[in-house]
């Protein structure tokens, strides 16, 4: 006879965030034969160079723990990484921490830097490990929308972020924004900043998708390179969406000395240390990876314009994305056609009925009623499964 499983078991501190919305669409995508459009993630490989030096990496020995902070190597390509992109100097020794991936960092910078009762302000959509970070460390989340305006571009308004702000330990920013595509503006993150400085806040900045942004005249700032927000910004950022590596979980902190020292003193109790050998590989493919980053941008702009002018044409509302991976768009008129209600029945509805897999945004709202009329679409793959996509939208929706 068998019994029945025992309950879950899960502490006070992680049962109110449930399983992630991307393993519960992947898994259902897989049980369906679904196109995965859902979780992001690339179809196709990293660089063979970059592969081929995690091989010579292991081949050479470098099997055993690396230094807490990081490999010598990574945070020396780090540094020339970080110049490159913002003009700004980081100390080796004191400002750079390498992380597993960009999840580590987040966990370790609310770990080391938030304490219990703090407030955090976080734009909402939120990428869904913020608010589960942020809680686990004791800080009290407060939200601020983007929301689109009548151009379909998410904007913020600034009296909630000022309010927001106020009495407030640190600010969360995402730039590009997972799940909306917004990048973040000159003048928005001035404002952003002039916020910090005048409530003394802590930036910690998500700056995953820096390289992808579509856009010429709306480039990727680093909000530590803003005048006064060098010595109180935490930047991550990780090597997966640049170089198509989600698997490698390599991620990083930069930060002053003094912010880095809660990064560490969290790190060193959570992993101590990452991969060795796939962090040597990081470095050659900081590196020496320009070329294969300016052709997966240009990749990544015609995926984006050929699946917003698809979801149009099937009658969905695009917002178009200036950077990141990810589409959102507006379904209402889509399900109400085939007769579903909010945007996870939808999403349900797509990945078994059409056989293509969407996030359901609601997830990532505090307020979910604004991510109720929306779908999150991932870009991130070749043309030949986007174009399974499509056509297999195009016959379940037309
Ligand atoms: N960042 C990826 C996304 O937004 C998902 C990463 C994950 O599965 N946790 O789709």
């Amino acid at each position: 006879m068998s019994q029945a499983a025992p309950p879950p078991h899960i502490a006070d501190r992680y049962a109110p965030f449930g399983t992630t919305i991307f393993a519960e669409f992947t898994t259902l995508a897989n049980e369906h034969g679904a196109v995965n459009l859902s979780q992001g993630f690339p179809d196709f490989d990293g660089p063979a160079f970059v592969k081929q030096a995690a091989h010579a990496a292991i081949d050479a020995g470098h099997n055993q723990y690396a230094p807490m902070p990081g490999t010598p190597e990574l945070r020396a390509a780090l540094a020339r990484h970080w110049k490159r992109a913002s003009g700004l100097d980081a100390d080796v020794q004191t400002e750079i921490t390498v992380t597993a991936g960009c999840t580590e960092a987040i966990n370790a910078a609310m770990l080391g830097l938030i304490n219990p009762g703090d407030p955090v302000v976080v734009f909402e959509p939120y990428y869904d490990c913020y608010r589960a970070s942020i809680a686990v460390a004791g800080g009290v989340p407060r939200f601020v929308a983007l929301r689109p305006d009548a151009d379909g571009r998410f904007t913020f308004d600034e009296r909630e972020l000022r309010e927001a702000c106020a009495g407030a330990r640190a600010l969360l920013l995402n730039t590009p924004h997972n799940p909306t595509g917004k990048v973040f503006t000159r003048d928005e993150l001035a404002l952003i900043a002039s916020l910090c400085q005048e409530h003394h806040l802590i930036a910690i900045t998500d700056e995953v998708y820096e390289r992808l942004t579509f856009e010429p005249d709306l480039p990727h700032i680093t909000l530590a390179s803003l005048p006064g927000m060098r010595a109180r910004t935490v930047t991550l950022s990780s090597l997966g969406k640049t170089y198509s590596l989600t698997g490698w979980k390599v991620g990083w902190a930069i930060a002053p000395p003094h912010l880095t020292a809660g990064v560490r003193a969290a790190h060193q109790f959570l992993t101590y240390a990452v991969s060795h050998p796939m962090q040597l590989a990081a470095a050659i493919a900081l590196d020496e990876g320009e070329a294969y980053v300016a052709e997966l941008v240009q990749s990544y702009a015609s995926a984006r314009a050929h699946l917003a002018d698809a979801l149009t044409d099937l009658g969905f509302r695009v917002f178009r994305p200036e950077g990141t991976y990810f589409i959102m768009a507006d379904h209402t008129e889509l399900s109400r056609r085939v007769g579903v209600e909010g945007d996870f029945a939808f999403c349900r509805w797509l990945t078994t009925r059409a056989g293509v897999a969407a996030i359901p945004p609601s997830v990532f709202y505090d307020r979910p009623e604004f991510g109720r009329p929306l779908v999150r679409f991932a870009f991130c793959k070749t043309s030949a499964l986007l174009d399974e996509a499509i056509g297999r939208l195009t016959r379940a929706l037309k």
